[in-house]
């Protein structure tokens, strides 16, 4: 039958505690990444919206601080011109002008030309001798200055202007003299211009767009254009088509949302810009997501690391768990097959006995207890010649052959062995001896029962035939023998006659008595078992015997362990004990003991022993004190033993001898309880 090994409940558990564990480490890893993911974004998202404000709150002040310079710029340039305006005017009123005052004027103080034209808007006078002449050099001046000739303005400031026939910016005013002529300053507004890039809005949004590559754009907006922006903004929506934008520049606050521009996601922070009280337009703000990006991927990274270690760490742990359970289950089918191996080597109905040379006997099973009628601890660890005498023991151990017939006395009991030897090595290299030893001893005993028995019943039936015919003869003999003595009577030696005649007929009587008895022998009466107490038998016994025995000074002790019922023929089982007590009696003659013991056996048997203290026997009459007839009395017949064997065999009971010369002699029966 094969057996099933399943983990025991306290495996598994182990088992789902390790997985519980490493699940809730990995859930924990997984977690407190999606944790500082979604923190670290939160923490940009704050730290972006607060530096775009504060970037705003700077491009506003620098903005404001531009157009401050600007105008301050323009002020100054304006009141420099104006203030030589009314130093020419002067002259001009006082007609001291000439054209080397303006040229003058022109080298020294970085004017770079003076006109005066006439309220017909005709240059009368010029620090520069013009060399284009013709109706359009005249139209344009004539229209700026119409405010100046119609006497609507005194001081007229032109501002920035293209030169007609330069490729150059000049800033211009004009003074009205009192005859409505008008005084026109040009000073080169090259520089100016050049400040006012190097610090208008635009320049500003360049420089701290150019410091950075984490702002995509800025750009300063108003409803209808694009006031000054930072590279590519095609991109850029209207501040009318976004409700954001919308309510940002109209409700003039700091707002914040995340857009796609250029194809990218990019934080944008719009404020709007106010100067002097006037809106100018909505300040916004592009900054690139790509640190959280950075941040996402490197968790993303981490995750995926996390993901691995923990895949790694699994594998580990399964081969773990998985070589664990081979273990555990190969450990218990190796403890089966041990336990298995244990109990057959202890159950097993021949005696094991395992030894080395270092360690002695290692193993000594049940059997072996019993055959030697010795404890296992007593012998572990000991030698062979504890068990066996030093003789026996070297023929058990160093005769090479397999299987040997041992005749051994233990605990004073003859016994007859089959013992086998084998040899193996094991692991560490010792030379293991085994010894089964089987006791053949009943077995013997039975075959030997059963062979005597088979002698005597063919001896029997043999010799019943030649009775039979010998007893019809015989009483023939007898009848006419004791007709002789009757009728008959000789003429001389009557007496002899007669008592010779009676001497025939006794013979013939005895013949026919011993007939007789061999005749019971032969066909012996079937077996009629009955329930009676096994005490009962051997009480009557001795009542039977008190007298006779007391004479001879033998004494008989019981010796009964065990008194239970028996299911025996009672009349056959008194004669068994009659004619072995009789014997016993018989041997000893005078002064002895004759002692009957009764002891349990195992599978329904008892155990009876008769022992006397008698002669004993020699082994040559020991051996045929069961054949019919043997005697070795004057007077005896030879057939009682046979009856006592023929009763037990037909009980289904062992009849064994043991005997010596000096030792007296122990008649032993296992009977079966029950026939
Ligand atoms: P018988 O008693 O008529 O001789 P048995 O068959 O009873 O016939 O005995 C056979 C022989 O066995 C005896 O003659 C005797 O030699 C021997 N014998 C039997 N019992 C004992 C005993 N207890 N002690 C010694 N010898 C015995």
């Amino acid at each position: 039958m094969r057996n099933k090994i399943r983990l025991s409940s306290k495996n598994s558990g182990q088992v789902r505690y390790i997985l519980l564990i490493f699940i809730l480490i990995a859930g924990l890893m997984i977690s407190s990444a999606i944790i500082e993911l979604r923190q670290s974004k939160k923490e940009l998202y704050q730290l972006m919206t607060e530096q775009a404000h504060s970037l705003l709150e700077s491009l506003i002040t620098a903005s404001q601080n531009t157009l401050y310079a600007t105008n301050y710029l323009n002020d100054l340039s304006r009141q420099r011109l104006i203030n030589y305006a009314e130093l020419i005017r002067q002259r001009y009123e006082q007609k001291r002008l000439t054209i080397h005052f303006l040229q003058d004027i022109t080298k020294h103080s970085d004017i770079y030309r003076i006109h005066i034209f006439d309220k017909h808007g005709k240059k009368i006078l010029s620090s520069y001798e013009s060399k284009h002449s013709g109706e359009s050099e005249r139209q344009e001046p004539l229209r700026i200055l119409e405010p100046i000739f119609k006497g609507e303005q005194d001081t007229l400031v032109i501002g920035y202007k293209k030169a007609r026939f330069a490729n150059q910016y000049l800033y211009v005013i004009a003074l009205a003299a009192e005859d409505r002529s008008a005084i026109v300053l040009n000073i080169d507004a090259e520089e100016m211009i050049k400040f006012r890039r190097n610090i208008d809005f635009g320049a500003l949004i360049k420089k701290v767009v150019g410091g950075t590559s984490r702002i995509v754009y800025i750009a300063l907006q108003n409803p209808q254009h694009i006031l000054a922006a930072s590279g590519n903004i095609s991109e850029l929506d209207n501040i009318e088509d976004s409700e954001f934008l919308r309510t940002a520049f109209s409700d003039s606050a700091f707002a914040t949302r995340i857009l796609s521009f250029d194809e990218q996601e990019v934080f944008e922070a719009v404020h709007p810009f106010i100067f002097a009280g006037e809106s100018i337009g909505l300040f916004r703000i592009g900054l690139s997501l790509d640190p959280i990006q950075d941040i996402n991927d490197r968790i993303y990274r981490r995750l995926i690391i996390i993901t691995i270690v923990l895949i790694i760490i699994g594998f580990v742990l399964f081969v773990y768990i998985f070589t664990r359970q081979r273990l555990h289950i190969l450990q218990k089918q190796y403890e089966v097959v041990e336990t298995y191996s244990g109990n057959i080597i202890e159950n097993v109905s021949d005696a094991i006995i395992v030894l080395d040379e270092k360690s002695g006997i290692k193993i000594f099973n049940s059997a072996a207890e019993k055959l030697f009628a010795t404890n296992k601890d007593e012998i572990l660890g000991k030698s062979l010649s504890v068990l066996f005498p030093a003789a026996e023991c070297r023929k058990v151990l160093e005769e090479p052959s397999l299987l040997k017939q041992l005749n051994c006395t233990i605990k004073n009991q003859r016994r007859e062995l089959l013992a086998s030897k084998s040899v193996f090595q094991d692991s560490d290299e010792n030379q293991n001896t085994i010894l089964v030893i089987r006791d053949v001893t009943e077995q013997r005993q039975m075959q030997a029962q059963l062979e005597r028995q088979q002698r005597l019943t063919a001896m029997g039936e043999l010799a019943s035939g030649v009775a039979h015919e010998i007893r019809n003869p015989l009483n023939t003999i007898g009848t006419i023998i004791q007709q002789l003595d009757k009728d008959f009577e000789p003429s001389a030696d009557k007496e002899e006659y007669h008592e010779l005649a009676g001497l025939v007929y006794n013979e013939v009587k005895r013949i026919n008595e011993t007939i007789q008895d061999f005749l019971k022998f032969a066909r012996p009466q079937p077996v009629q078992p009955s329930r009676f107490p096994l005490t009962e038998l051997f009480s009557d016994l001795q009542k039977q015997y008190s007298t006779s025995l007391r004479e001879k000074n033998i004494r008989l002790d019981l010796n009964l362990q065990w008194q239970g019922d028996v299911y025996w023929d009672g009349n056959q089982m008194k004669q068994v004990f009659i004619n072995l007590i009789q014997n016993a009696v018989e041997a000893i003659t005078e002064n002895g003991t004759i002692t009957l013991t009764v002891s349990p056996e195992k599978d329904g048997f008892v155990e009876i022993r008769l022992q006397d203290d008698g002669p004993g026997m020699p082994e040559k009459i020991r051996q045929n004190i069961f054949n019919l007839y043997f005697t070795t009395k004057a007077k005896g017949t030879g057939i009682g033993l046979s009856i006592v064997q023929r009763i037990i065999f037909e009980h289904g009971g062992i009849l064994h001898v043991e005997s010596a010369p000096g030792e007296g002699t122990v008649f032993t029966i296992k009977m079966p309880v029950s026939v």
